[in-house]
């Protein structure tokens, strides 16, 4: 059995006309002889009636503190009732159609309510249907805990739903299908003139997809990656072959192009963050000063970004939502910082930063050109992460897109 998982995400399946397009691609696929696993998302974005924000302001609106188990229960009927729909659409365009929840489809996940992971998969339900000669539709973005609980996988966790199912049933490939046409270069909403990859390694999209490139899961690069299952991205709403992401290895005699040649693959970018600054130069005992700020935001669950430690000040970034919480954590121990909101992180990702010279040069010239302040910088050998103050982030990225993405 030839084994295809297409995964199609909130807006593939918002209306009637978009749903006929997914059922086309699933007919395409049945036709290719294909068994066929389709899993969806929840229809639309917030304020449509069964998105995964309407729903979690069904209940937050009542009570902001409500109970993550719950949260998680109410939040995984979007993703039943998109699979239910689908399953109606595939029925009336003449497929068997078998609709299981992510839990009946044999995902076991941790009891960690809202960002649940994944401990196995057990396919046979799947396999069954299959078998059967049905096309199996499960709701994405959620599993079941050993103890019964209906749990979520992290927002945007139907792709991670896809490229489980697509290793634990050794899928052919697992399909992303959403509204744009593959990985790019940089959001599009961004930077309207990024480009498409067509192939992209594993790593390249893992970092990109951790840094903010909403285009996937990053949890569903590193599934699909241990086992080496393709992943491909593509547009539901058009034929275009879309984006491969595979090995570093590519198969040039299969026409993929020279990716470990890139110095950047893609930039992508994390808005909403606040810069906090301690200054310690007058400390005594700074290591003790520093072990104290980050015991105290592991303590309150805050989880810090970006970290920065110097003789005389120690920065780090905190999501904007968390900087509150954080600044009076430091304010009860006494210590007092400095927050500046409403920054954004930008990351430069690319396999071919290993060892190439002037990379931050040219960085820092791009965006004095503009006399856009780099607040922070860091690098890695694959990555290079400036922090710059929010209203300056547009232009940041695309000043850095026209400078470091070649058009070929
Ligand atoms: P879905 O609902 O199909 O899962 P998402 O909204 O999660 O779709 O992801 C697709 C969106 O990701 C695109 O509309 C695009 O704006 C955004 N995006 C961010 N960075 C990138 C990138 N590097 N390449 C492609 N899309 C990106
Ligand atoms: N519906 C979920 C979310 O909005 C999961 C997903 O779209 O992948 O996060
Ligand atoms: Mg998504």
């Amino acid at each position: 059995m030839r084994i295809l998982v297409q995964k199609f995400g909130g807006t593939s399946v918002a209306t009637e006309e978009r749903r006929a397009q997914v059922a086309a691609k699933v007919l395409g696929a049945v036709s290719e002889n294909y068994a066929v696993v389709a899993v969806v998302s929840a229809m639309g974005r917030g304020g449509d009636p069964y998105a995964t924000d309407t729903l979690i302001k069904l209940a937050t609106d009542i009570n902001k503190e409500m109970p993550a188990r719950e949260l998680d229960l109410l939040m995984s009927c979007g993703e039943v009732i998109s699979g239910a729909v689908l399953a109606a659409t595939l029925q009336s365009h003449g497929l068997r159609t078998a609709l299981l929840t992510g839990g009946q489809a044999g995902i076991i996940t941790n009891a960690e309510y809202g960002e649940a992971r994944i401990l196995r998969v057990d396919p046979q339900e799947i396999l069954r249907e299959l078998k059967a000669g049905c096309v199996v539709v499960v709701a994405g973005f959620q599993g079941v805990s050993e103890d019964g609980g209906v749990t979520t996988l992290g927002r945007g966790g139907s792709d991670t739903s896809a490229a489980a199912l697509g290793v634990a049933l050794s899928a052919e490939a697992v399909d992303i299908y959403t509204d744009v046409e593959g990985v790019m270069t940089a959001d599009p909403r961004i930077v309207r003139d990024a480009r498409i990859l067509d192939v992209v390694t594993y790593n390249d999209i893992a970092h990109l997809a951790h840094e903010g490139a909403k285009v996937i899961h990053p949890r569903a690069v590193e599934i699909a990656m241990r086992q080496n299952i393709p992943l491909r991205v593509k547009s539901t709403f058009s034929d275009a072959p879309g984006t491969l992401v595979t090995n570093s290895q590519p198969d040039r005699a299969a026409g993929a192009d020279m990716i470990g040649d890139r110095l950047i693959t893609g930039i992508a970018h994390m808005p909403q963050v606040t810069q906090i600054t301690v200054d310690i130069s007058g400390d005594k005992d700074k290591p003790r000063v520093v072990r104290q700020i980050f015991k105290s935001m592991a303590l309150a669950g805050i989880s810090v970004d970006f970290i920065s430690t110097q003789l005389d000040a120690v920065r780090y970034t905190v999501k904007d939502e968390l900087a509150g919480k954080a600044a009076g954590v430091l304010q009860n121990m006494g210590i007092t910082a400095k927050t500046l909101p409403g920054c954004a992180i930008i990351s430069l990702v690319g396999g071919g930063i290993t060892d190439a010279p002037g990379v931050m040069a040219d960085v820092a010239e791009v965006l004095a050109e503009r006399d856009i302040e780099i607040l922070q910088s860091a690098d890695s050998h694959t990555t290079i992460w400036v922090l710059v103050a929010g209203p300056r982030l547009t232009e940041a990225v695309q000043m850095l897109h026209n400078k470091f993405i070649q058009f070929n």
